[in-house]
């Protein structure tokens, strides 16, 4: 019966993550500014009341038992993988001293305050001694957590199991190769009409047509809902209670819609893991302590990009689905054909800003942040020089030149919170994405789905390829099982490659 009280210990730590999760979601939808400084204080609180109850000696006297339980049983079975995790996890946690998780909470709590006044004053300088602190302070968790080649690999292990700068640094190469030049090409094409997209669509109807969008593609409002938010983001508690929230621009219809279809995205993903592993560790991150279903960062953000571009902003999707939108914006979209509101919110723009980017520029923004990252990491630039290489990455990448820090490296909210190492799931997602719908397509039902707007089949292949199994498999055992060969950029470059040399035609 060891194994069986070491499951309900982890049951507790995922009722105490999901509690936390049920009161940041409040913090980033409903709760009055005022409440800020006692919330904060709450979700540090079950934070640590979940760290300890996992690394607590009654624990690990439970999980001695049940490894010597579960020992005969095979490798794969789920009881050894799940006993094996909480190894892992319990490990993981206790080479980190509390005080460097104490000072990395404080930090993350003054980041906030003082990245929000530089921001808003351009003032890269008032941000930098938080950073150099930050930058410190993560190659501090690098060294305790421990790495073989690079101390960036320790910090990405949180968000990306397995990743490495060794794996990144060829995957980069090849987007960049591939990429680069049809960016380049697009820059001497003439613009597609863009004028409707900024036409005033009231924020009801956007919601509206959001969430009929969301539903299109599987998702069960019975299990979930949809709200408004200043960033927009997915959570879960779990597979029973998934919830999404979206931004709305009046002005720009495509941010409220394409926010609502990435965001479904992700929770199908949830909705779709395994009634079985619900309270499981094959439903929680005992390492980056969050009740999530999803096995990383970037397999989580496969499934957004996917039912986001794959999906919905693909030709077959409007050819099926302008007709509603024009039901939703007789005004505003009435004197529009599909083919140029096809051509609108896929427009190829290199801008400033990484989440106002389009789908052939965003990786980019997310190469360049990786890459300064690392250097940060293992010392070869120092802070004081971060605004200059910045600069001169997005020229070399974007052929931009940045007029001031808001619009640069002051953009995102990242680094303010203590936390680094967490963007390149961005780009991983992207790939995984093409990979996956790449194979799916191959499958004649599913392709015909996608002509007729039925989403049940593919909805069906991600069920059962990847969002049923939880954290059972990492993110390339999946890819493997799915697709035959683990992360691939050939068919995301392909898919690229042909969409963007039709739409202009270059
Ligand atoms: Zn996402």
């Amino acid at each position: 019966m060891s194994y069986g009280a070491l499951l309900e210990t982890m049951g507790q730590v995922n009722d105490v993550l999901n509690a936390k999760s049920v009161l940041s979601w409040d913090a980033r939808t409903m709760m009055p500014p005022g409440g800020a400084v006692t919330r904060a204080k709450q979700l540090a609180t079950l934070a640590v009341i979940a760290r300890d109850l996992l690394v607590a000696d009654s624990t690990r006297s439970q999980l001695d038992a049940a490894e010597a339980e579960v020992a005969s049983m095979e490798s794969d079975s789920i009881e050894r993988t799940m006993v094996a995790q909480v190894r892992e996890a319990i490990d993981y946690h206790l080479r980190i001293p509390a005080k460097l998780l104490h000072r990395r909470t404080e930090l993350g709590s003054t980041g906030q305050t003082v990245w929000q006044t530089a921001r808003a004053n351009s003032d890269f300088a008032a941000f930098a001694p938080i950073l150099e602190q930050t930058v410190a302070l993560n190659r501090e968790m690098a060294d305790v957590i421990g790495y073989a080649d690079h101390p960036y690999d320790a910090l990405m292990h949180r968000f990306e199991p397995g990743e490495t700068v060794a794996s990144l640094t060829p995957l980069f190469a090849r987007l960049k190769e591939g990429l680069l030049p049809i960016v380049r090409a697009i820059a001497d094409r003439p613009e597609p009409r863009m004028d409707f997209l900024t036409r005033a669509y009231p924020e009801d109807q956007q919601l509206a047509f959001g969430r009929l969008m969301a539903q299109k593609v599987g998702y069960d409002l019975n299990r979930g809902r949809v709200d408004k938010t200043v960033h927009p983001f997915e959570v879960s508690f779990t597979r029973n209670d998934v919830r999404i929230t979206t931004r709305f621009n009046k002005n720009h219809m495509p941010m409220s819609l394409f926010g609502a279809m990435h965001e479904a995205g992700h929770a199908l993903y949830e909705q779709g893991v395994d009634d079985a592993y619900t309270r499981t560790p094959l439903a929680t991150d005992l390492i980056g302590l969050y009740a999530v279903g999803g096995v990383s960062f970037g397999a989580h953000e496969s499934q957004s990009r996917l039912w986001e571009n794959h999906v919905g902003r693909a030709r077959a999707f409007w050819d099926i689905h302008f007709k509603d939108a024009q039901e939703f914006y007789p005004e505003q979209l009435g004197d529009v054909s599909v083919d140029e509101f096809y051509r609108a919110i896929n427009r190829c723009k290199p801008g400033f800003i990484r989440v106002e980017s389009d789908e052939l520029t965003y990786d980019f923004h997310i190469m360049l942040r990786v890459e300064l990252e690392r250097q940060l990491v293992d010392g070869s630039l120092k802070v004081k020089d971060l605004p200059e290489a910045w600069n001169a990455c997005v020229k070399a990448y974007l052929g931009l030149d940045v007029p001031n820090d808001a619009q640069g490296l002051l953009q995102d909210v990242h680094w303010s919170s203590g936390q680094i190492g967490t963007f390149c799931n961005y780009t991983i997602g992207n790939v995984m994405a093409g990979q996956l719908f790449e194979t799916a397509k191959s499958d004649p039902v599913i392709a015909a789905g996608l002509e007729a707007g039925n989403y049940e089949a593919l909805r069906g292949y991600m069920a059962e390829n990847i969002h049923q199994h939880g954290r059972r498999y990492s993110r390339d055992e999946l890819l493997i099982r799915a697709t035959g060969r683990a992360l691939d950029p050939e068919p995301y470059v392909a898919y690229l490659t042909k969409k963007y040399t039709e739409l202009y035609a270059l």
